[in-house]
């Protein structure tokens, strides 16, 4: 099933009247390129503090009630050690937006973790940046960045974020990073406040245009500190559903099956991920006591499978859908 060539009436239509056999599909395309692999990478969540104001988040600026921390750069190096004793090959560095961190700040950690595990990829997770911040991060040893666009449609995006952010600057930052080579991650969430299916066919549409390596594709989930608490959430099906056609869209690109997914359905959540074609997962590596702290959404989760610490039944869970959990560096198969 070609989906690449669809217009965004056909794909309006296709997300809101998706074919039963979608994510058979979806996995089928996933199993040309990766096999049966699920590759895992270490979250090390290493900062709430956060200068912007997004509607939808929990550590936004505004939200007074959120307790704020910080880890030192020797308190991050010690979550690697403990990534790579349980055998993972990567880490993904995500923080909100904190000014207190420099951009030698950054490199410094960067270059640190590259120094005691040359082989291992780094993924950074900060927001945007000047094209030089992200140069001299690359230069670092950063490999990958995630920076999802949270969606494509500009009317959408201004009602999510507040005045002072621009669906443009995000959009300028996700091909800087392309163009200076990083592997790079968009993603979008699914059923945030006023969304509509068109708008879901634009995130698509965004997709096979910027061709990033990585897409983030999770449920809106509301957090009761924020200007969106009130509103519903966003649900499986329909995630599943933008999963599949993101995989379909972009047959090579690295998924995860995400912590918000996992979220609404603790049991089953992931799982379905993996049957809709996604074929990466995250488990937390961040410390248990600042764990709680990093909370975007209501109830997410970070214990059971989402703790790096429990890797081995999250293999468990991998294997009883057919999978294999794969502790390689998983980069993008036209990085190999
Ligand atoms: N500051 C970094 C990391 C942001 S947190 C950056 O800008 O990239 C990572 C992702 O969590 C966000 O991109 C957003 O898509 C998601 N997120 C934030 N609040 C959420 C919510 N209420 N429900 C679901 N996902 C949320």
């Amino acid at each position: 099933m070609d989906i690449t060539g669809l217009n965004k009436k056909e794909l309006t239509e296709l997300i809101q009247n998706p074919p039963v056999d979608l994510g058979v599909e979806a996995v089928r395309v996933k199993t040309e390129h990766y096999g049966n692999r699920v590759f895992a990478r270490g979250l090390i969540e290493f900062t709430n503090y956060c200068k912007n104001n997004c509607l939808y988040c929990g550590i936004r600026l505004g939200n007074k009630n959120a307790v704020r921390y910080r880890l030192s750069k020797e308190e991050i190096i010690k979550c690697c050690e403990r990534g790579n004793e349980l055998g993972f090959s990567t880490f993904v560095l995500q923080g909100g937006e904190d000014t207190k961190y420099t951009a030698d700040d950054i490199c410094d950690i960067v270059f640190s973790i590259k120094n005691l595990y040359p082989d291992k990829a780094i993924t950074l997770s900060i927001g945007e940046k000047s094209r030089e911040e992200y140069k001299m991060y690359k230069s670092a040893g950063a490999d990958r960045y995630l920076l999802r666009h949270e969606t494509a449609d500009d009317v959408h995006y201004n009602r999510l974020h507040p005045k002072n952010m621009k669906l443009s600057d995000r959009k300028k930052c996700l091909y800087t990073l392309k163009e200076l080579g990083y592997q790079t991650g968009a993603g979008f969430m699914v059923g945030s406040p006023y969304q509509t299916s068109a708008e879901l066919a634009e995130d698509l549409l965004f997709l096979k245009e910027l061709q990033p390596e990585m897409v983030g594709i999770g449920p809106f989930i509301p957090h009761c500190d924020t200007p969106f608490g009130e509103f519903s959430g966003g649900g499986i099906e329909n995630t599943l559903t933008m999963l599949s056609l993101t995989r379909l869209m972009l047959p090579k690109a690295l998924l995860p099956a995400t912590t918000a997914l996992a979220t609404l359905d603790s049991e089953n959540g992931r799982k379905r991920g993996f049957m809709a074609g996604a074929n990466v997962v995250m488990p937390n590596l961040t410390p248990k006591i600042q764990r709680e702290n990093y909370s975007l959404y209501n109830n997410k989760a970070s214990s059971g499978n989402e703790d790096a610490a429990e890797i081995e039944h999250l293999r468990e869970e991998i294997s009883s859908i057919g999978g294999v959990l794969d502790m390689s560096r998983g980069d993008h198969c036209s990085f190999n």
